[in-house]
């Protein structure tokens, strides 16, 4: 075993029961780390071109970040991944939480899931014990009631589940560990589901070598008591309001889209509605704090909602909060705690149901379909008792909720007469609550991430407010090039850095909100885990491998990236320039987004060259 990781990862294939471990070799570590770039190079290496991605020939993966699992502040995180059904493209979606170490604990790097089982299953790592064993009586349950059965058979196990959305193959359906944390974006869900893969149980007894355990402690030491999470007055609003700090504050500098991306927050949602559904409000809720594994910040928390008679449910990040509330313009915050445990216990992703009933709305707004539709439902701009009863229709795939299961795109092929018009996303994939209209490169990243219609791929306008801008950046020695706001080579260059450093830190298993606080000594930490002398610019090189191959993968599937396009009303400006620019920096061809030949040489990504040449 090396340090900092234990060098194997474990295939399970459904098809015929068996286990498998592998050994991955130290070059593959320094090369892809862990996270989703190690995910990439056993799946696109084992997955043949044009598989079908519910099929069982497709591979779902489960990595952690290389880091996770150790006391490295903010490393908590894990990755799941595979080809998206929703997109076509490759797929991958980050989540926190406890789930990623327990990985570790079972001493594998990753776990790698191929195959269908022919009745609902789940497995499970006890100890040295692998199984898989009979989920008919799991199957249909949510995934806090999955927790709950499962945890009083395996006590003290971490356990990452589907609910029904997945069962059901609803194409915005994630993987939820800790009875409300998901891995929602990309459709992964609907992959774990057509494997009749209801859950994964954990419970490992390894423990992690590591190179200089003094130092790294220290390190560690020294970084959480500098931790600054932005404080306003006495509030720390990171460590005490979580992301919802911003709910209020994104809408009026216009970063938040409002009424299906066609409203104003001054117009159509402004402050007297903003002020219902602020983070303080949400505060009120806040019966303890929440994070993950090792994290000196504690972002999350678990709220009590007596209105709903619900003792316990996850706290709605921002991405909830305006997906269900500015978007549908519903200032209700009792009917967002509720969208967000049902989704939550469905396994769907918040962002891809909001912004699909906001297509519902706006289709039902202007005639397209009626009460005939949408079982009587009347679907107006607020309507939060609506919303919550047709958010139930699409996880139980009932009457209009069936047409709307598989996000906006395929609802607005379903219903046609012109609905494509308010469906909000990006091949597929519904449009975060991030407007290319405030953060310009975002535009970019929706349209053009080997992954359409992310917001979490290393964009580089929205990274700017925090160390990255300070003299000394928020790595040693990685600074952005001075005159990146205009166009110009340095932006082009600051676009390449940016997406790269984050495939490279999310593979290492950071949180990309480490980006907001003090500088992070990632070299040292690196080096006092695994012993590795790797610098800032091997880091940014392995995050460019990672992209890159991100990149090839979305290509073999026949995907034309470079003429995707996001709906008008939520175009900024400049996403095409900004394309060129970042295509020229990272090595690809911008007219057809290949890398070029002798890219993938310097890269060491050979293997790809006969795919895409
Ligand atoms: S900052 Fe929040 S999301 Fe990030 S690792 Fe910490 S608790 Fe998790």
């Amino acid at each position: 075993m090396s340090n900092g990781y234990f060098g194997k990862i474990l295939w399970v294939n459904l098809s015929d029961s068996s286990f498998n471990e592998e050994s991955v070799s130290e070059d593959s570590y320094h090369k892809y780390f862990g996270g989703f770039g190690l995910a990439a190079k056993y799946i696109y290496e084992n997955m043949p071109k044009n598989t079908d991605p519910l099929g069982p020939d497709a591979i779902l993966g489960f990595f952690p970040g290389l880091l996770c699992g150790t006391v490295a502040p903010l490393t908590g995180r894990y990755m799941v991944a595979g080809k998206s059904p929703l997109t076509g493209t490759w797929g991958d979606s980050n989540c926190g939480g406890f789930f990623g170490p327990e990985i570790k604990k079972c001493g594998y790097d990753g776990i790698l899931i191929k195959g269908i089982a022919d009745e609902p299953k789940f497995i499970t790592i006890i100890g040295d014990e692998k199984k898989i064993e009979n989920a008919s009586d799991l199957w249909g349950l949510d995934c806090v009631e999955t927790e709950e059965k499962l945890g009083e058979k395996f006590s003290g196990a971490r356990i990452a589940s589907i609910g029904q959305s997945g069962e059901k193959l609803s194409l915005i359906s994630g993987i939820v560990n800790d009875k409300g944390r998901i891995a929602a974006r990309s459709g992964l869900g609907a992959v774990m589901g057509s494997k009749k893969l209801k859950a994964i149980v954990l419970k490992g007894n390894k423990s992690l070598e590591i190179a200089d355990k003094a130092n790294l402690l220290n390190m560690v030491k020294k970084y959480n008591e500098g931790i600054n999470t932005a404080t306003v007055g006495s509030i720390q609003l990171w460590r005490d309001l979580g992301t919802p700090w911003m709910n209020d504050v994104v809408a009026k500098t216009g970063d938040a889209p409002i009424k299906n991306w066609g409203g104003t927050s001054a117009e159509d949602f402004p402050m007297e509605n903003l002020a219902k559904i602020t983070g303080m409000e949400i505060d009120k809720y806040k019966d303890r704090k929440y994070g993950c594994f090792g994290c000196p910040v504690q972002c999350g928390a678990i709220l009590e909602i007596p209105e709903l008679k619900i003792k316990e449910t996850h706290r709605p990040e921002y991405e909830t909060c305006a997906s269900f509330g500015h978007l549908l313009l519903n200032d209700d915050l009792i009917s967002i705690f509720k969208l967000n445990d049902l989704c939550n216990r469905a396994g769907i992703d918040t962002i891809s149901a909001g912004a699909t009933i906001a297509f519902a709305i706006e289709c039902f707004e202007n005639g397209i379909i009626g009460l005939d539709d949408t079982d009587g439902l009347e679907l107006k701009w607020g309507s939060s008792e609506a919303c919550i009863e047709l958010l139930k229709k699409m996880i139980n795939r009932e009457g209009i909720g069936d047409v709307l299961a598989d996000g906006s795109k395929k609802a607005s092929e379903r219903i046609g007469k012109d609905s494509e018009k308010y469906a909000m996303h990006s091949m597929g994939q519904e449009l975060p609550m991030h407007s290319p209209k405030y953060y310009k490169s975002i535009g970019m990243t929706y349209v053009f991430d080997p992954t359409p219609g992310r917001h979490t791929s290393g964009t580089l306008d929205m990274m700017v407010g925090g160390p990255l801008m300070k003299p000394n950046g928020l790595f040693p020695g990685v600074v952005l090039p001075r005159k990146f706001k205009r166009a110009s080579e340095d932006r082009n260059e600051a676009l390449k850095l940016v997406s790269c450093l984050w495939q490279a830190t999310s593979c290492l298993g950071l949180c990309q909100f480490a980006y907001f606080f003090q500088q992070y000594p990632l070299t040292e930490i690196l080096k006092s885990i695994t012993g590795w002398d790797m610098t800032m610019d091997e880091i940014i090189n392995s995050g460019t491998r990672i992209q890159t191959l991100r990149q090839a993968f979305t290509l073999r599937e026949g995907i034309d990236i470079v003429n995707n396009t996001i709906p008008e009303r939520t175009r900024g400006v400049n996403y095409k320039d900004d394309y060129i620019g970042y295509c020229e920096k990272i090595g690809w061809n911008p007219e057809n987004g290949y890398p070029l030949r002798e890219t993938l040489e310097s890269l060491d990504l050979n293997f790809v060259i006969k795919d895409l040449y």
